[in-house]
């Protein structure tokens, strides 16, 4: 299965994706956490990602694409694998396209998590993550058992800088503008579904689930 999922930041996709990725035993692909990882190495693609991650903007296509290619290059994605948080822009998405279909391979859903405005500052602002394995939580939809610390490794949970408010929204405008067009480009290629992403975490997985056992 090769999946790509779409929706606003904080709609829940990397919550999805660890639970997609365990059932259907493929590669999660955050784009966002491969970045997050090249900062706390600090890599050179780490310095030159930090600056427009944390001011809520995207990190250049060139860059972005080549990280993405070298990644689905490598053996594991051969069975399939679950993209997140890419593509984010329409050149991203061509660019994709044009991988894929040099390698013989095609995308066979972009998976819609469909959340409004309303819901995402108080997901977002609410989130806190584990620095040290990257599980994610919210302090009142998905508490921890032992606050402020994570269930699957013991350190102590800390919150994104691009979860502030201020970063919040200037993210959402950025999703508007530049990646909320792709919604319309996967429709086009009659690639698109579609969850509402407003219930709980398990009722939008088995939302999900429903979709993709058909697709
Ligand atoms: P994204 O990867 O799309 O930015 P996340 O999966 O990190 O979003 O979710 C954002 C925040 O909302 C996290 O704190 C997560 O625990 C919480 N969350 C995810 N899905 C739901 C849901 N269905 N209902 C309530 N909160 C959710
Ligand atoms: P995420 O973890 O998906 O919320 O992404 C966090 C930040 O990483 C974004 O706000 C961007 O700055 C950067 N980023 C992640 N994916 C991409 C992408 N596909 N294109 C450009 N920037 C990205």
């Amino acid at each position: 299965m090769k999946i790509i999922l779409l929706g606003p930041p904080g709609a829940g996709k990397g919550t999805q994706a660890k639970l997609i990725s365990d059932e259907y035993s493929i590669p999660h692909i955050s784009t966002g956490d491969i970045f997050r990882k090249n900062i706390s190495e600090k890599t050179p693609l780490g310095i030159e990602a930090k600056g427009y991650m944390d001011n809520g903007q995207l990190v250049p296509d060139d860059v972005t694409i080549r990280i993405v290619e070298d990644r689905l290059s490598m053996d594991d994605c051969k069975i399939g694998f679950l993209l997140d948080g890419f593509p984010r822009t329409t050149k991203q998405a061509e660019a994709l396209d044009s991988f894929l279909n040099s390698n013989g391979q095609k995308i066979d859903t972009a998976l819609l998590i469909d959340v409004p405005r309303e819901f995402i500052l108080e997901r977002m602002t609410g989130r806190r993550v584990c620095p040290t394995c990257g599980a994610s939580y919210h302090i009142k939809f998905n508490p921890s058992k032992n606050e402020g610390k994570c269930d699957a490794c013991g350190s102590s949970l800390i919150q994104r800088k691009d979860d502030t408010e201020e970063t919040v929204k200037e993210r959402l405008d950025v999703y508007d503008n530049q990646t909320q067009p792709l919604i319309q480009y996967f429709d086009n290629q009659n690639k698109l579904s579609r969850v509402d992403g407003t219930g709980d975490i398990k009722e939008v997985f088995q939302d999900i689930s429903n979709v993709l056992g058909a697709v």
